[in-house]
């Protein structure tokens, strides 16, 4: 199968932020090291059109981020400093969900190795997320097919609240959101469903409530599309996370949400979302554990 990425290279940004920046880089390397994807297999996405993350984004806003004139309030909310690098590689980004998702359409499976910037709002980058690549996908498929139901199985550890702002009002997409109740955002937007972890909860516990939100999904409908956030940050050496799953239990996770997509009969997008680990090549593991993993499935 074929990856997307906002690009072969990482954009350089300046300093003054703690975003692990390298994991991209890193993760392409591995991918290909170990054999689960060749270099060819990973593709670098085009800049998303303006006119298309207007589906999504207030123009005022989008008009701010394009020009530089995001306030300095804007740009602490958002955590990193506004660069014309930083406007592209987030543009590539969503557009590379949006590749990913209509991956996932046509054979099934689609991964976009970055992605999943579920604090972005309407109008306000948050949380190191410029444009709500989510959003921006499902507008745009939207205008190139019939779509579905879509369901968001969103397991980064922070809670998805850019996506329940744009997309819980949807009647025809599900969004789930299962995090850290102590963690960021400490303002929520209602998802569909929030399922909110006491700190330090562990593999077993994580994995029943997994298992109970996919199965209010179940009852829900029957998506045709599942776009899964596999983010790496509840890892229990995470620094942002709050959170005890082990690698096992990451994969566990992965294994879950890939076998209820597949008993739906559902396509499945997986993006990155976070990961925060002190060594780099520990979020970079668990990344490619879900990578090999949907690639099994995908044949
Ligand atoms: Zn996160």
């Amino acid at each position: 199968m074929r990856f997307w990425t906002h690009d072969r290279h990482d954009f350089p940004l300046p300093g003054g932020h703690k975003f692990p920046l390298g994991k991209y880089r890193m993760l392409r390397e591995r991918l290909v090291a170990d054999g689960i994807a060749a270099a060819g297999d990973i593709h670098g996405s085009t800049p998303c059109p303006w006119e298309r993350l207007a589906e999504a984004h207030q123009a005022a806003y989008l008009e701010r981020v394009r020009e530089g004139r995001l306030s300095d309030r804007e740009i602490r909310v958002l955590g990193l400093p506004w660069s014309t690098e930083l406007v592209e590689r987030g543009r590539r980004s969503a557009q590379g969900t949006l590749e990913a998702a209509r991956d996932a359409l046509v054979f099934g499976h689609g991964m976009n190795l970055g992605g999943g910037t579920h604090h972005a709002g309407r109008a306000a980058g948050r949380g190191y997320c410029l444009f709500n690549d989510l959003a921006v996908s499902i507008a745009a498929l939207r205008g190139e097919r019939t779509l579905g139901r879509v369901a968001i199985v969103d397991c980064d550890v922070h809670q998805g609240d850019g996506t329940a702002e744009l997309l819980h009002p949807d009647p025809d997409v599900f969004t789930c959101s299962v995090h850290g109740g102590a963690n960021y955002p400490f303002r929520r937007a209602t998802s569909d469903l929030d399922i909110d972890l006491p700190t330090g909860t562990g593999d077993d516990d994580y994995l029943e409530a997994l298992t109970g939100a996919l199965d209010t999904i179940d009852r829900w409908d029957t998506p045709e599309l599942v776009f899964y956030l596999a983010g790496a940050d509840p890892w229990e050496g995470d620094r942002l996370g709050r959170l005890s799953l082990t690698k096992h239990g990451l994969a566990a996770r992965d294994a879950l949400v890939m076998d209820r997509a597949e008993s739906w009969g559902a396509a499945i997008c997986v993006v990155l979302a976070g990961g925060y680990a002190p060594d780099l090549a520990d979020t970079v593991d668990i990344n490619v554990a879900t990578a090999r993993a949907l690639v099994a499935r995908a044949g």
